[in-house]
C-alpha cells in the first residue's frame, strides 16, 4: 500500500532533514501507528506519503502509484492547527469536503470552487458526522466549536469518503480519554475495511490495536507490535519521556505539545 524508498526531506536548503533516507513498506489492510518525539517527523512523514510534501531525494507509492494520483482513496485529517476560522463556514460544508474525490458518475470529480454535492454525499456527511457524535452540531458555524469538536469534525470528513486508507495525525489531542478509548474502538471497526495510518502519543494504544508501528525520529523504522517494549520507547524517545509517561488522567488538562503549529 505504501512504499517508500530512501526518500529524505528538508523545508530549507539549509535545514536539518526532517526525515531522512526513509525506506519503508507497509502492506494494505493493517493498523499503522507513528510514534516518536515532538519534532521528529511524524507529520512530515505523513504528508509526504499523502503527496502534500514532495520528497528531495527518493521516491515514495501509495497503492502502486505517485501519492498525487492514489490521494483520492485516503481520507486524511491534519494535525490541529492554531488557525482562526473567521470566515462562516458550516460544519456540514466542511465535512463534505472530504466527499471531493469521491468518484461520481463520470469518474473522479474535480475540484471546483462551487461544487455540487448529491444527496448521497450529504447523507455520508451526515453519517459521519453521527459516528463521531456530533451530528447535532451540523449547521453551526466551524469557526463557533471548540478544539474537541472541531477535531471530531475535521476526523468526520476523513470518514466520509469511505477511504481504503484513513491517516489521522494526532487525531485525540483534543479528545477526553473515555471519549478517545470510544474513539479508537471506532477505529478498530474502520480498520475491518480500511487501512489506518494514525500519529498517536497514546502508546498503550499501540500494543491493543495495532499491526505495526513506525518510529519516527528524523530516521524511521518499523516494528511489529510484539518488538514494540519498554527499550525500544525509551531509546526511541530518549530525553523526551515525559511522552512516554503521559497517562490518561494528565490529558484531563490537555497536554501541550511544543509544535502543534503547523495544518
Ligand atoms: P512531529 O510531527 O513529529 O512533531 P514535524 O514533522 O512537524 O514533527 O517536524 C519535523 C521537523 O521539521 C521539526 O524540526 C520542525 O520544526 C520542522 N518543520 C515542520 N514543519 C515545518 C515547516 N512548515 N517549515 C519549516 N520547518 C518545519
Ligand atoms: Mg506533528
Amino acid at each position: 500500500m505504501i512504499q517508500l524508498d530512501n526518500v529524505s526531506y528538508s523545508y530549507g536548503p539549509d535545514s536539518e532533514p526532517a526525515v531522512r533516507d526513509v525506506t519503508l513498506t507497509i502492506p494494505r489492510g493493517e493498523f499503522v501507528s507513528i510514534v516518536g518525539p515532538n519534532g521528529g517527523g511524524k507529520s512530515t512523514l505523513l504528508k509526504l506519503i499523502l503527496g502534500l510534501l514532495k520528497p528531495q531525494t527518493g521516491r515514495i507509492l501509495l497503492f502502486g502509484e505517485t501519492p498525487e494520483k492514489s490521494r483520492y482513496k485516503v481520507g486524511y485529517a491534519p494535525q490541529q492547527a492554531r488557525v482562526d476560522f473567521n470566515f462562516p463556514i458550516s460544519v456540514l460544508d466542511v465535512t463534505l469536503a472530504g466527499r471531493f474525490g469521491v468518484p461520481g458518475d463520470v469518474g473522479p470529480r474535480r475540484r471546483r470552487f462551487f461544487p455540487r454535492f448529491t444527496k448521497q454525499d450529504k447523507e455520508e456527511a451526515l453519517a459521519a458526522l453521527d459516528k463521531m457524535q456530533v451530528a447535532d452540531l451540523a449547521r453551526k458555524s466551524f469557526g463557533d466549536l471548540s478544539g474537541g469538536q472541531r477535531q471530531r469534525v475535521l476526523i468526520a470528513r476523513a470518514l466520509c469518503s469511505n477511504p481504503e486508507l484513513l491517516a489521522l495525525d494526532e487525531p485525540t489531542n483534543n479528545i477526553d480519554p473515555a471519549n478517545a478509548e470510544r474513539f479508537y474502538e471506532l477505529l478498530a471497526g474502520i480498520n475491518k475495511k480500511s487501512s489506518v495510518l494514525i500519529v498517536s502519543h497514546d502508546l498503550g494504544v499501540v500494543s491493543k490495536l495495532v499491526d505495526s508501528v513506525v518510529c519516527v525520529n528524523q530516521e524511521v523504522r518499523i516494528h511489529p507490535t510484539s518488538e514494540f517494549d519498554g527499550k525500544l520507547v525509551s531509546e526511541l524517545y530518549n530525553a523526551d519521556v515525559r511522552l512516554v509517561r503521559h497517562d490518561h488522567r494528565c490529558s484531563e488538562h490537555g497536554h501541550v505539545h511544543t509544535s502543534d503549529a503547523e495544518n
